[in-house]
C-alpha cells in the first residue's frame, strides 16, 4: 500500500540520531495523540498508520539514549521490563485473548523510522509469517 511505501521511505531516510523526535511532543502533550495508557515512565498510543485493527506503540517517556534497541545499556533493564509487561497488560485492555505480536524495529535494515525506542502492539487479525 501506499502508506507502507511511505513508511518504508521515512524509515530508509531517518538516521540514528540522539535528537528529539516526534514522540517527545506526543509526550509532552504538544501535538494529540490517542493515549491509551500511561503511568510516570511509559506512554502507550495508537499508531496514526495502522497496520492492523489494533496497532499501538509503547514507549518510555525518558528517553536516556534509547534511540533504538541496539542502544540499550545495562541502565535501562527495568525500562526495558516495563515496556514488555506495559505491553501485555494493554493487550489484555484492548481485549486481545487469541493473541498479538510485539515488534521493535531497529535501524536501517529493520526499517524504524523514529529513532526513540518503542513496541509495536499488533493484533485484532491473523498475523503472518514471515514478516515482511
Ligand atoms: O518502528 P518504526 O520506527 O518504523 O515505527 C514508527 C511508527 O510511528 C510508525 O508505525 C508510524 O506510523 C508511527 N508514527 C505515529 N505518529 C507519528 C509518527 C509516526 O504513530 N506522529
Amino acid at each position: 500500500s501506499s502508506i507502507m511505501a511511505s513508511e518504508n521511505e521515512a524509515a530508509l531516510s531517518a538516521v540514528r540520531s540522539d535528537s528529539p523526535t516526534i514522540f517527545d511532543k506526543i509526550i509532552n502533550k504538544e501535538i494529540p495523540a490517542n493515549i491509551v495508557f500511561e503511568d510516570e515512565k511509559v506512554l502507550a498510543f495508537r499508531d496514526v498508520a495502522p497496520q492492523a485493527p489494533t496497532h499501538i506503540l509503547i514507549i518510555p517517556k525518558l528517553k536516556d539514549g534509547l534511540t533504538g534497541i541496539s542502544n540499550a545499556e545495562e541502565r535501562h533493564v527495568e525500562i526495558l521490563g516495563q515496556l514488555l509487561y506495559t505491553a501485555k497488560l494493554v493487550a489484555k485492555q484492548e481485549g486481545l485473548e487469541k493473541g498479538y505480536r510485539l515488534v521493535i524495529n531497529d535501524g536501517p535494515d529493520g526499517s524504524q523510522s523514529v529513532y526513540h525506542l518503542h513496541i509495536h502492539l499488533l493484533g485484532g487479525r491473523q498475523m503472518n509469517w514471515p514478516p515482511g
